[in-house]
């Protein structure tokens, strides 16, 4: 591996000014990097938000800050490179680590019926190769990050902030397991997907990264057809795994 798996120490004391109000403050508050602490936030919510709100000109800038490296997928089912974040977020190695994937990642599904395991001795390199040895997506599920347009809504009365959520992100979960609307993953307005290749998802937060159109939700939503009544029943078991 590269010289990027340095531990951030140089920037510390930024790290603790950034992330002063973002770390979990008690065991129930999950941990994240931005305030608030939004439970079910997946990983690239919480770096796109990071980025959003830190002023960093591009995702780059936000990468190399936080990982130390080039842009690459965050919405891996469980994404690589994580083990970073643990400097950011103050806390030991492998604990913290092993927090981010129980509470920002797919890991509890996979650990619940594939048997993936996260048990790396406290080496920086020893959680990296454990990390890297997680399921990551198939090819049907890769490039689509998927959102609630009603969450969005909820979510920024709630929390003052769009979130993505891990529970839309289950292999199989087309419908919101709260509003049992159809998920979009795709700009309603140019088609053009959420998802850009190895970068940050930012459409709840700015807009279309094409179009710059808004994700904006349709209250006429949120009733659910009867032909999506098994979507959203499946939406709402897979949803209850992560909990
Ligand atoms: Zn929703
Ligand atoms: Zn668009």
């Amino acid at each position: 591996m590269t010289g990027a798996e340095v531990p951030l120490e140089g920037n510390r004391s930024e790290a603790d000014t950034a992330v002063s109000l973002c770390s979990g403050k008690n065991d129930v508050e999950p941990m994240t990097l931005c305030a608030p602490a939004i439970p079910g936030e997946s990983l690239i919510s919480q770096v796109s938000r990071y980025h959003v709100t830190s002023g960093n000109v591009t995702t780059r800038d936000t990468y190399d800050e936080l990982f130390q490296r080039a842009p690459f997928r965050l919405t891996f089912w469980v994404p690589p490179h994580i083990a970073s974040l643990s400097v950011w977020l103050k806390g030991e190695l492998v604990e913290t680590t092993h927090r981010l994937l129980r509470e920002s990642t797919l890991f509890p599904l996979f650990k619940m019926f594939n048997g993936a395991r996260f048990a790396p001795s406290a080496s920086r390199e020893s959680v990296d190769e454990a990390l890297r040895r997680q399921p990551k997506r198939i090819v049907a599920e890769s490039g689509w990050t998927r959102i609630c347009p009603l969450c969005v809504i909820k979510d920024s009365e709630k929390y003052g902030t769009a979130v993505i959520r891990s529970a839309h992100q289950i292999p199989g979960v087309s419908h919101c397991h709260s509003h049992g609307t159809p998920l979009q993953d795709w700009c309603q307005k140019c088609r053009c997907p959420f998802e850009r290749k190895n970068d940050l998802v930012l459409t709840p937060w700015l807009g279309c990264a094409v179009c710059e159109a808004r994700l904006v939700g349709d209250p006429s939503q949120t009733e659910a057809v009867p032909d999506d009544s098994r979507a959203i029943g499946f939406a709402r078991f897979a949803a209850r795994l992560l909990e």
